[in-house]
């Protein structure tokens, strides 16, 4: 096993890995940025070391500057966390080259899963249904009208290299694609670095299910039961639960199934997620798999009892997974909402600031992972995630209340938070019955938020 562990992220995911070393008596080396200095992961990790100026690419990004850190302080192995490095190859082979342990699928998987169209092809090879889609990249914009002509209206733009529901663009028809495929493109290129767009069939209305995935390295690959990820806005996630109020076990069982042989068609290795749309008439596609630990995670922690970023660091060191599916014990609901400082009355305008006034939520069936405290200035150049409260109990109606519960109590004043909007969905009438798809959240929305020009 690791005797000290860098944690190559900050917020709440710095302090939730932090945790789980200090429970598996490991020790801990916080990294930060000079914007950083009063966060909690590194009050709460045994070592820190600033690894460069605020901005991301200088400091979280800095993979030169995080490997010193690594070496200087000792540290056997490295934790990514979510976004940032953790799904970059060339740091994962980085780390291999310097006989430091990168927590997290082999630099092979995170090259396959991370270009889309390559990924699908396997999957497709492998027997895994996924979306009608072009074949390959579509250089031209006269060879993307053909394909959609081919495939038929609507389709969907979505960049190869493409991530946090960022370079995906919805056609009605060819005059919405004549407009949106440069835009695509240009978009692409900034986010991502890779312009390569391809075109997807549009599936109406449907669910994002997902399934969680563990695996060792002699190849033996688990799941631990699906995670319901439709609330969303912008394609992206806002609230999860588990399991999903939208599967029958027939097709649990058929997805689970399906989610193992995607994961073994690209000898998957630690933890991971298969992600797939679900449409009205029951059919399910794989969409992606995303190759680290998942902002949503907590909810299938809770409903199966295993810690999830504990497995990830137990398989690294390479110990096997010496239980089944059918050895888990999945019981109860659990619901998750990502808590944002962004205000949803303004088109959620981010909306930094201090915190005065620190009330965290707690009792009976909640877990908040936050790295806010009493006096924290939250800066400006981040994610805006703050918080993210789960809610568990034995019925996905008492989850709810649970939840319904603690959103009220928890008080962040002055900042605005995304608070009030999920009180609102809690007493959403089809958001009770479980009957909702992507488009649910729209109707909560104000105007402004349909134009979908600007940026997040
Ligand atoms: P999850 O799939 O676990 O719900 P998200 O898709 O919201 O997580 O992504 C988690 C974090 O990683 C977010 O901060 C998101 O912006 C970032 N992220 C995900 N994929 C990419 C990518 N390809 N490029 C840049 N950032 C990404
Ligand atoms: P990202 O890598 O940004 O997470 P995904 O391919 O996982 O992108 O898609 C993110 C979200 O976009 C999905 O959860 C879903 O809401 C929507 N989406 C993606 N592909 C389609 C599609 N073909 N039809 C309808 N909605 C889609
Ligand atoms: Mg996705």
């Amino acid at each position: 096993m690791f005797k000290k562990i860098l944690i190559a992220n900050r917020g709440e995911i710095a302090v939730r890995i932090i945790r789980a070393c200090r429970e598996s008596g490991i020790k801990s080396v916080a990294v930060y940025s000079e914007a950083d200095e009063t966060s909690l992961h590194l009050k709460m990790a045994d070592e820190k070391v600033c690894i460069g100026p605020p901005v991301s690419a200088k400091s979280y990004l800095n993979m030169e500057s995080i490997i010193k850190a690594a070496k200087e302080t000792c540290a056997d192995a490295i934790h990514p966390g979510y976004g940032y490095l953790a799904e970059v190859e060339e740091f994962a082979k980085m780390c291999d080259e310097q006989g430091i342990v990168f927590i997290g699928p082999t630099p092979h998987n995170l090259s396959l899963a991370g270009d889309k169209i390559a990924g699908k092809k396997i999957m497709e090879e492998a027997g895994v249904p996924v979306i009608p889609s072009s074949p390959g990249g579509v250089g031209s914009i006269d060879e993307a009208k053909s394909f959609c002509n081919e495939i038929g209206y609507p389709v969907m733009i979505k960049a190869s290299g493409g991530g946090g529901g960022r370079g995906i663009r919805v056609c009605q028809n060819e005059e919405d694609l004549l407009e949106e495929f440069p835009v695509a493109k240009m978009e692409a290129r900034a986010a991502f670095g890779n312009d390569e767009l391809y075109i997807e069939k549009f599936i109406t209305q449907p669910r994002h299910i997902e399934f969680q995935i563990l695996a060792d390295k002699s190849g033996k690959v688990i799941h631990l039961g699906e995670r319901e990820c439709t609330i969303q806005r912008r394609y992206q996630k806002l609230i999860e639960e588990a399991p999903s109020p939208g599967l029958t076990p027939a097709l649990r069982k058929a997805m689970g199934d399906a989610a193992i042989k995607a994961a073994e068609a690209i000898q998957y290795f630690n933890a991971g997620t298969v992600e797939f749309l679900l449409d009205k008439d029951g059919k399910f596609y794989f969409i992606e798999i995303n190759s680290r630990i998942q902002v949503e995670h907590p909810v299938t922690e809770l409903t199966t009892g295993i810690d999830l970023v504990k497995e990830q660091i137990r398989l690294s060191s390479g110990e096997t997974l010496d239980y089944s599916f059918d050895d888990l014990n999945i019981k109860g609901w659990a619901i998750e909402c990502r808590i944002n400082a962004e205000d949803p009355e303004k088109n959620f305008l981010p909306s930094p600031g201090t915190v005065e006034e620190y009330h965290p939520p707690g009792g009976f069936g909640v877990r908040l992972d936050t790295h806010l405290y009493q006096g924290y200035e939250l800066p400006i150049y981040y994610d805006s995630l703050i918080a993210k409260l789960i809610s568990y109990d034995t019925t996905r109606n008492g989850a709810i209340s649970v939840m319904k519960r603690a959103l009220e109590e928890f008080r962040v004043y002055p900042l605005k938070t995304t608070i009030p909007l999920y009180l609102q969905v809690m007493d959403d009438p089809h958001f009770i019955e479980g009957k909702f798809d992507t488009s649910f959240i729209e109707k909560f929305l104000p105007e402004e938020d349909e134009d979908d020009d600007d940026d997040d």
